[in-house]
């Protein structure tokens, strides 16, 4: 991964955190319409571009590392009380006492999708900058829901950026981290980068449906949200 994407997907989340702190004050309806474009986002490009390239390569296991990543997402959530939806289930017992299980449930999740981006940006392939892209739409809400939920926790505003900085951080860590296991302690790099693509989309599997279930209104018919999930899944469309 380039210098300039590496800053790229540094600074895009951690402004998005840092913009908390000037409005503070959200608008539900927009942030869950927000929500529902990612979550369809992140669905399509699985579907149109990630599955069928490792799929492609002909490793006849890459199923199970698809079923590994989403599940490694369920027992994250567990941590992270599923924060990467870009929004806080609130539970009334954690409240004013630092969510070290949130955070880190949340850097792992985070580290993880960072993964694959290194051996894409290596090809040069298109997919690698849809995969980018993805990372950052979904990443944008997840940190100003982070920012939001480190102050309600009564967390001063100098630490919470400091939080909010290594979050942003763990994505590119992992970039860095796996290129160079691939490069220097696997033999076999192109299946070791095929694999943990494949983990990846099983959390994006699992994250992109949670948020689609959830962005929902009881399953009552909502035409902007339709709508807004039609805009999702073309721009991902488009980006072949
Ligand atoms: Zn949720
Ligand atoms: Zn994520």
């Amino acid at each position: 991964m380039s210098l300039a994407e590496f800053i790229i997907l540094f600074s895009t989340v951690f402004f998005s955190g840092l913009s908390f702190l000037l409005f503070k004050k959200n608008n539900p309806q927009v942030l869950r319409l927000a929500l529902a474009f990612t979550g369809a986002f992140l669905f399509a490009i699985s579907v149109l571009h990630l599955i069928p390239e490792v799929y492609e390569n002909g490793d006849k296991n890459i199923g199970i590392f698809i079923l590994t990543g989403f599940f490694i997402q369920v027992i994250l959530e567990f941590f992270s009380e599923g924060i990467e939806h870009g929004h806080i289930h609130v539970h009334k017992k954690h409240s004013h006492s630092f969510p070290l299980a949130v955070m880190g449930g949340l850097c792992i999740h985070s580290f993880l999708e960072g993964m694959p981006l290194t051996e894409k940006f290596l090809r040069h392939d298109e997919d690698g900058r849809t995969l980018l892209i993805g990372i950052i739409l979904h990443h944008l809400p997840v940190a100003f829901a982070l920012m939001s939920m480190l102050i309600d926790s009564g967390v001063n505003k100098k630490a919470a950026v400091m939080w909010l900085m290594l979050f942003a951080m763990m994505a590119p860590l992992g970039a860095l981290a796996s290129q160079f296991l691939g490069e220097e302690i696997l033999s076999d790099a192109g299946l070791f980068f095929d694999r943990i693509m494949a983990v990846v989309i099983g959390i994006f599997l699992h994250i992109s449906t949670t948020i689609l279930f959830e962005s929902g209104n009881d399953h009552r018919f909502n035409m902007y949200k339709l709508f807004i999930i039609l805009c999702g899944a073309g721009t991902a469309f488009l980006m072949s």
